[in-house]
């Protein structure tokens, strides 16, 4: 099948390698010219495990198209999906200028009937408002051309995001167009199976609005478990409680299973924050009062600012002279994505208060330098331990896989003191506590 794809972020360009790896013909537009350019020389715009060999390999077997021009896109395939960015407005609504543009120009350059699909997380009654947008423009043009959408949201997971397109877990398709379906019925067959019990039909059809609202109420569950447990943690240390065992106790009943339970230093990344936003925004244009997801964003907010109470409470509210190691800087591991990540509040609380930090990520040196430029109080580390150096403490804020196995004797040496605020609650706070490492974990007892 041949399908257009508008954008190659993490979700247009993962969908497009992925979609090409089971045969159909690919062709990804974008406007942003040097992100174009540099994916044809084989470099991407971010980091995605897996990513790069299927992108070049399809690059290479010609399954997959990448340019700059919509009117070549426009013109490859009668299936069109638009996955382009819905950052968060000043108000905290989705802006939509990024999808309404792709609708413009569709509607500008059709020239015979196409199905239009939303895969970017869009507010209720978006892909409605594509069809009119793509309309207009068609009667601008004095052209009267069938034009049918459907909502078909992405929940991939960064960090794991080719594994999740290549076997999701459902694929939701809102349409009410036969014509829509089929097409997206053909587009998705060969990941329409479950591989662990054989059975078929990952796809569940609904009307439009109850698909773009699913995508809402699946992260808003998932920013709801998050906070629950945020929550928890800050109650367990209150109590002298260890919220690593309440995990384990209160997963163990299937009813709340153990996906989803860890506290940490909250919850960040591109989805989460923008989506909880822009769900309120909807729900409070429709009379809608949403005291809970009111206060998941309340108890995420809180929890993005522990680890510098900690630290401050720590050394004071003075760390002029201090360093502090940083390990981990994108908001999940897997990822180099930095939007809204915890390590950004806790950059600006050290830098406010007059520290300076030692930083390592494995994979967003590159993001973090562009994000923040060369300063005196921001030193990029080459290796986990070269961060530590001298360092006053260490601050955890990814849960990198290196981090969680790393030498805590080592920590211990390479420090200055032996201090260790983990906003991922890595290290067993008992065998740290006989080290004699002052450790700050999240709802766990500390020992001395
Ligand atoms: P992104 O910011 O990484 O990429 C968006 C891309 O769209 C950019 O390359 C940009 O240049 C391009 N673009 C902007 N305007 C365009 C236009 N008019 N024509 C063609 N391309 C254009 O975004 P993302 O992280 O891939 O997210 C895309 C959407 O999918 C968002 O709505 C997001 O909420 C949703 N989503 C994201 C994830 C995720 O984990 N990142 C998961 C599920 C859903």
């Amino acid at each position: 099948m041949k399908v257009t794809i508008f954008g190659t972020g993490y979700v247009g360009l993962v969908q497009a390698a992925v979609l090409a790896e089971v045969g159909h013909q690919v062709c990804c537009v974008d406007v942003d010219g040097e992100r174009i350019a540099a994916i044809k020389q084989g470099q991407l715009p971010f980091y995605e495990p897996g990513l790069a060999p299927l992108v070049a390999h399809h690059l290479a077997s010609g399954h997959l198209g990448v340019t700059v021009d919509p009117a070549m896109g426009v013109a490859h395939a009668d299936l069109l999906l638009i996955a382009v960015g819905t950052p968060a407005d000043q108000d905290g609504s989705a802006d939509l200028q990024q999808v309404l543009a792709v609708a413009d120009t569709i509607g500008q350059l059709m020239g015979n009937p196409k199905v239009v699909v939303t895969k970017s997380t869009v507010p209720v009654g978006t892909a409605q408002q594509v069809r009119q947008r793509i309309l207009h423009r068609l009667a601008e043009r004095g052209l009267d051309l069938a034009c049918e959408v459907a909502a078909n949201p992405e929940f991939l997971k960064q960090g794991a995001a080719v594994m999740d397109c290549l076997r999701p877990d459902r694929i939701i398709i809102g349409c009410d167009s036969e014509r829509a379906l089929a097409q997206l019925r053909a587009l998705y067959a060969p990941f329409n199976q479950d591989h662990a019990t054989l059975s078929h039909d990952k796809i569940v059809v609904m009307d439009l609005r109850s698909a773009e609202l699913t995508k809402y109420a699946a992260n808003a569950m998932l920013a709801t478990k998050i906070s629950f447990m945020n929550e928890m943690a800050a109650l367990a240390e209150q109590l002298g409680a260890d919220i690593e065992a309440v995990r384990q106790g209160i997963g163990a009943d299937p009813r709340i299973g153990y996906h989803f339970l860890y506290p940490g230093c909250g919850y960040g990344g591109s989805c989460l924050p923008k989506d909880i936003q822009s769900l309120r925004h909807t729900a409070a244009s429709v009379g809608c009062d949403t005291p809970l997801l009111t206060a998941v964003e309340q108890v995420n907010q809180r929890q993005q600012q522990k680890m510098a109470h900690t630290l401050l409470a720590r050394f004071g509210p003075d760390l002029c002279g201090r360093t502090f190691a940083l390990w981990g800087l994108a908001f999940k591991p897997g990822t180099d994505d930095m939007r809204d990540a915890p390590s950004r509040p806790l950059l600006a609380a050290i830098w406010a208060a007059g520290g300076r930090v030692q930083a390592f990520d494995p994979k967003a040196m590159e993001r973090t330098r562009q994000l923040y430029g060369e300063r005196p109080d921001l030193q990029l580390c080459p290796t986990q331990e070269a961060a530590l150096a001298g360092a006053d403490a260490l601050l955890i804020c990814t849960e990198w896989q290196p981090f969680r196995t790393a030498d805590v004797e080592q920590i211990k040496a390479l420090l200055k003191q032996p201090v260790i605020i983990d906003g991922r609650n890595l290290y067993d706070p008992r065998q740290l506590g006989e080290l004699g490492i002052d450790y700050y974990a999240m709802g766990r007892p500390s020992f001395p």
